[in-house]
């Protein structure tokens, strides 16, 4: 890493990051009741870059109290085509500030610019359109009815979908932005209102996100961002009699708190939770393409992906070029801060994030793990570590087991076993989110994404997503799924209609 590298900070990012930062409720920017600040850091220099408020359970009861009244005020009456051109309205707010939106999710979250920029313009923009496409398609069925029993006579039965109601937001630090929007779209598309809770590590987006939201048409209330601590703010949310549904994004472990919290009024939960998702790569798989690949599956957000590929499985026959290539790829990055073009690997961030995958580095030595590359932290300031591989990682060890939500890649090699055997070792964890399949075979290749336990399985590639593409875990890396009409689901209810002539 280049040591102290300059950065500029454009005058509208500059000027954003100093202003005052409030919560948005009702559609006006309101102080928290405590007066209580957040420091914003920038993780790759530890310094503060901004500050926000920190809302908590009194500010939630206001949000909810205008996400419930907006519920059924005139946003209830907005034609779906005018809801759909407000989405797409939004999603030309955000292209015409794509550059202080990308340069403020750097400076936030720490991730190399391009990504940013990937990010929004692929999946931010890019879901706003999709689910504006959905708003007018959203419709119930007509249903018929064999006559006797209670219907006697001739009757009819239509289905009507509703908007789920008041729906609470929990996202994130990761990819901030997008989860924001991610958790916006088909709550709006559906005709819900929502309070939006942002990572406390990185809420900054989210606050320019509700300025735009401001110029786009959608009426006051409909949206509330209340920028808060998990325990606090989130926990109110979740815990609150009036929001029908919990959309959340986050560890499995606080998936499960939200969960018992739910149980108060049995709103209806859905959530993204941890993964840590199988490689696997067969003997005639081509590393031209195997290699990078593999290195991005992991390394991608430097780790912090709830996608990320960590555990690399490859056929013995080509385990040793494919570790080398994949080594090659992980100390070839270029470490430091995400506003210098020529970085691509960012910091952790925080210095918490940093202590844990430390740890985790630690343990996988202890257990037995051949380190094959990296397992240091980088630089004095901001809260790097290097990408880390370890190689003959065994499954039960804890390296191989846990969510490490960091930079480190556990690969072991695999023999002529049959699919099924690959497969138990693939699936040897209690997540179930996403994986990869790398073989020219396409039998072989099928066979073993129906095998792997997950959402979401790609060949040849690693994680597609794409706003169509249905997403979620199995097992303990969640419930439901977003992305794609799927998506859409979870913020609708049916009601049945029986009319008898
Ligand atoms: P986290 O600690 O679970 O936090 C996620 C959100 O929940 C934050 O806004 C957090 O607030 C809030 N929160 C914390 N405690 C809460 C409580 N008791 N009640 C309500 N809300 C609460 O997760 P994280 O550390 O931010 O993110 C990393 C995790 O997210 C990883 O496990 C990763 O795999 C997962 N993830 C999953 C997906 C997916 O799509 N499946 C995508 C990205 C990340 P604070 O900010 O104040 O902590
Ligand atoms: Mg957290």
């Amino acid at each position: 890493m280049a040591e102290a590298q300059e950065i500029n900070i454009s005058n509208q990012a500059r000027e954003f990051l100093d202003s005052n930062h409030q919560l948005l409720i009702n559609g006006e920017w309101v102080a928290s009741k405590s007066g209580d600040k957040i420091a914003v850091i920038d993780p790759a220099t530890e310094e503060q870059i901004s500050e926000v408020d920190a809302g908590n359970a009194e500010d939630i009861n206001d949000a909810v109290a205008a996400a419930r009244s907006a519920l059924t005020g005139e946003w209830s009456k907005i034609p779906s085509h005018d809801r759909a051109q407000i989405l797409n309205k939004l999603a030309d707010e955000i292209e015409m500030n794509f550059d202080v939106l990308s340069e403020l999710e750097v400076l936030d979250n720490g991730m190399p610019m391009p990504l940013a920029q990937y990010s929004i313009a692929s999946h931010g923009t890019a879901l706003l359109r999709y689910y504006a496409s959905w708003a007018t398609k959203i419709h119930g069925s007509t249903i018929p009815v064999s006559p006797g029993g209670a219907m006697n006579g001739e009757s009819i039965t239509y289905t009507r979908r509703e908007p789920i109601g008041v729906v609470g937001a929990i996202i994130p630090w990761n990819s901030p932005l997008i989860f924001a929007i991610l958790k916006l779209t088909p709550a709006l598309a559906a005709g819900c209102t929502v309070i939006l809770k942002p990572a406390e590590l990185t809420p900054m987006t989210a606050l320019f996100l509700g300025e735009l939201i401001r110029n786009s048409g959608i009426p006051k209330g409909v949206v509330n961002i209340v920028t808060g601590y998990g325990e606090t703010a989130g926990a109110a949310l979740t815990e609150h009699h009036d929001v029908d549904k919990i959309a959340f994004t986050g560890s499995t472990e606080v998936g499960k708190k939200i969960v018992e919290a739910s149980i108060g009024n049995l709103k209806k939960v859905t959530l993204e939770l941890g993964g840590k998702s199988p490689v696997v790569v067969f003997p005639d798989a081509d590393l031209e393409k195997v290699i990078p690949g593999a290195a991005r599956a992991c390394f991608f957000l430097q780790g912090q992906n709830c996608m990320a590929g960590t555990r690399l499985f490859v056929h013995k026959d080509i385990y040793e070029p494919v570790l080398a290539g994949v080594k090659e790829m992980a100390e070839a990055f270029t470490i430091g801060h995400g506003l210098i073009p020529t970085n691509d690997f960012g910091p952790l961030i925080s210095a918490t994030q940093k202590k844990r995958v430390m740890e985790y580095i630690q343990i996988g030595k202890d257990e037995g793990a051949d380190l094959l590359s990296g397992g240091e932290s980088v630089g004095d300031k901001g809260y790097f570590v290097q990408p880390t591989i370890f190689s003959n990682v065994k499954g039960d060890m804890r390296i191989a087991r846990e969510e490490i939500f960091g930079p480190v890649l556990c690969a072991e090699s695999f023999d002529d076993s049959d699919l099924e055997t690959i497969a138990n070792k693939a699936n040897n964890t209690s997540y179930g989110l996403s994986g990869s399949v790398w073989t020219q075979d396409i039998s072989v290749a099928h066979k073993m994404a129906m095998l792997i336990d997950s959402g979401q399985v790609s060949i040849n590639c690693h994680a597609a997503v794409d706003p169509a593409i249905p997403f979620g875990g199995n097992k303990q890396s969640g419930w439901g799924r977003e992305f794609g009409k799927e998506g859409l689901e979870p913020y609708l209810k049916t009601k049945a209609t029986t009319v008898i002539f």
